[in-house]
């Protein structure tokens, strides 16, 4: 029996690839991307194969055999290993770090029962593989003219569809998947949507359109057995159509053709631990190998996209009218809280607005970002304030548990009956969270049906679905909720949207404040009036002269993100610069700053600028004290070359101290 040597990449931090030795006759070596299990530290791990050699540089007798190679499993194509590598080179993380945390949990346990089942259901399938799509819509000219474009394209062709709220940016996806399909028995398409509440909305459509195709849905509350076999759906090429969120930009598809990202601007786009890749970049990046079209939608692009529309680097596909006959974008009203004192947290004129709706039968919707009763409470006799012990954050009151919660470490308590310092027992929540405006709402409006759809409220698998459907079935007057309802949906019934106390992110020190800020109060507006009945947004807010209003009211993205763009431009902040995030953990401040400190001393570069350590605003969490060190370019690829190497020295560094790397941040 002859040896073959494999190179495997496994999932550690350090250095990710192993040699293992295997039997096998010649002409039957196992094949790159194939999983195989191997013996590691006393465990046995699966990794993937990343080359097979006919000799190795590690000595014979510290070489170990590999256990068995998953032959009943399609090798993952070497244009999916090619991107595991990319993101692993430019998020500056070993291979299997990238490649293997991204399967399947039972591909990647030492028994195969479930990878065989999985095989033998997917086998059995048999539905029908017919891309017809039933009745069409037919679309407006500014959508036909989208679709074609989107579905006639040839080669890498990114398209940024910048399309109001309500212009039916979903339809033009489904003709120009129609399109791709019609034309290509084996095609794949990939479809992203930023959350997973979003899924089944459109998930429905997809599968009403396209009864004989196999659609695929990839996100993180499919049970494993489930994600299994859709991703082997995926890989095996079964699936034509895979929706899912954003860890599904890194699934297998072998015939990928076309890739549509809904609400690109979405900030959960970006994984924020682990591997902090950008999924909407990785699609890009993966069009561009794959020589394929990529379609990014929104109504408020991220500046990062828009400048590359700008340029010509994106082709720019307008939808400047909302789709449903009669339906025109709701009118935006801004009402001076210092003028009209709110009640329980409510204007006169959003009091009177919500009266007007439930005497016409017509739902309504109040946003807040804000879980919880109240952000803190306080003593009025000597100033005690509900401060997290273990972080720099107050503990929020949660009035219907009867709990103080801190929201980042978790943090739990019972509500004082008293203050703990001074034994008062009159303490006060301070400001409104929506379950306050809820109850508010409760005694101002007895009548009303009134839901409440927050983190808290959806906790149980399924609730968020079931609330969203009961929105969707008329049984709710007015919905309150926070940023979980603001994005995509389509509520038919919705004519007022009410924004409560926007203005704290106004003057927040993160530079893409006001640009989220705006893309969420375009969204959140978005949700009203699409049915086609008259509709307003009343914006309650202290600053009723500032800027961003003024745009929010003309629905005026254009100028608006022209005038951010060239404060971007000359504050020389992205998409105009390139940055990097080191950051460092310890239990003292001043340890995270040292080691930043030699960070930043360890390495001189040209092009790259490395600034000081700072604390994070957040400093503290979970008592663990955070600090941060900037690096910036205006070339991409110096910032990468200067990466490359400083990783090098801050792993040869041997700190005790945390540390991580985050490339092209979104948090600053
Ligand atoms: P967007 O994603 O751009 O906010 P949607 O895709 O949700 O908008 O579409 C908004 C509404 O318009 C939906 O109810 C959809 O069914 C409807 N719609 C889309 N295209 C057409 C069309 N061509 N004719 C009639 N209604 C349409
Ligand atoms: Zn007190
Ligand atoms: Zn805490």
């Amino acid at each position: 029996m002859a040896h073959c040597f494999l190179q495997v990449a496994l999932d550690t931090p350090l250095n990710s690839c192993f040699d293992y030795r295997w039997s096998c006759e010649p002409g039957q070596e196992p094949l790159v991307g194939q999983l195989v299990l191997v013996p590691f530290a006393r465990r046995e791990v699966v990794g993937l194969i990343v080359a097979v050699k006919q000799d190795t540089e590690v000595p014979l007798d510290k070489l170990k055999d590999a256990i068995a190679v998953r032959s009943q499993l399609a090798p993952l194509p070497e244009r999916w290993i090619a991107l595991a590598q990319f993101a692993a080179d430019y998020y500056q993380r070993p291979l299997g770090e990238v490649a293997l945390p991204g399967l399947p949990k039972n591909l990647r346990v030492p028994k195969t029962v479930a990878l065989d089942r999985a095989l033998k259901k997917l086998a059995k399938d048999d539905s029908a593989h017919d891309p017809t799509p039933s009745s069409m819509p037919v679309l407006n000219p500014a959508q036909q003219e989208a679709a074609n474009s989107i579905g006639g394209a040839q080669g890498f062709t990114p398209l940024l569809l910048y399309g109001v709220t309500g212009s039916g940016k979903t339809e033009v996806y489904l003709q120009a998947c129609a399109q791709v399909l019609g034309r290509d028995r084996d095609a794949q398409i990939l479809i992203l949507v930023p959350e997973i509440n979003l899924t089944p909305q459109l998930e429905g459509n997809i599968r009403a359109r396209f009864p004989g195709v196999m659609l695929a849905t990839l996100h993180s509350s499919l049970s494993e057995g489930e994600r299994m076999l859709h991703w082997l759906a995926a890989h095996e090429g079964r699936a034509r159509i895979v929706l899912g969120t954003r860890l599904a930009i890194l699934s297998s598809l072998p015939n990928l053709k076309l890739i549509v990202i809904d609400e690109e601007h979405d900030p959960s786009y970006k994984q924020q631990e682990g591997l902090r890749y950008s999924a909407r970049d990785l699609a890009v990046w993966r069009a561009h190998q794959l020589g394929i079209p990529i379609v990014l939608g929104s109504a408020t692009p991220s500046l990062e996209t828009w400048h590359h529309a700008q340029s010509g680097r994106y082709r720019k596909l307008e939808l400047r009218e909302r789709a449903v006959r009669d339906a025109v974008l709701p009118t935006v009203k801004l009402v001076d809280m210092e003028r009209d004192r709110p009640k329980d947290g409510l204007t006169g004129s959003l009091i009177a607005a919500l009266r007007g709706r439930l005497d016409r039968g017509e739902q309504s919707l109040l946003f807040l970002n804000r879980r919880g009763y109240a952000p803190v409470i306080c003593c009025d006799a000597c100033g005690w304030i509900s401060n997290c012990t273990r972080c720099t954050a107050f503990m929020v009151l949660h009035r219907p548990e009867h709990r103080l919660r801190c929201h980042h470490c978790s943090l739990e308590l019972r509500i004082p009956r008293h203050c703990p310092t001074c034994g008062n027992v009159d303490l006060q929540p301070l400001g409104r969270g929506t379950q306050r405006i809820e109850e508010g709402l409760a005694a101002m409006f007895p009548e009303a049906r009134i839901l409440r759809i927050d983190a808290d409220s959806t906790r149980l698998k399924g609730s968020a679905q079931e609330a969203f459907d009961s929105v969707h079935r008329g049984e709710v007057d007015i919905l309150v909720g926070t940023q979980m309802v603001a994005k995509g949906h389509d509520f038919k019934k919705l004519t007022l949207v009410g924004i409560l106390n926007p203005d704290t992110a106004l003057f927040s020190q993160d530079y893409r404040a006001s640009e989220r800020l705006f893309a969420q109060l375009m969204q959140v507006a978005g949700r009203a009036g699409r049915a086609g009945a008259a509709s307003e947004v009343l914006v309650q807010t202290r600053y009723a002269s500032h800027p961003l209003y003024g745009a929010v009211v003309r629905h005026d993205y254009d100028r608006f993100a022209a005038s951010l763009l060239e404060e971007r431009r000359q504050a020389g902040l992205p998409p105009f610069m390139y940055q990097a995030l080191l950051r460092a953990e310890a239990p003292e401040l001043a340890t995270a700053i040292a080691f930043l400190e030699a960070a930043r001393d360890s390495l001189v570069f040209d092009a790259v600028m490395i600034n000081d350590p700072i604390p994070m605003t957040m400093t503290r969490v979970h008592n663990v004290d955070r600090a941060q060190l900037l690096v910036e370019s205006a070339s991409r690829p110096a910032l990468q070359a200067f990466l490359r190497e400083w990783v090098e020295i801050l792993r040869a560094m041997k700190s005790r101290v945390r540390w991580s790397l985050e490339v092209d941040p979104l948090d600053i």
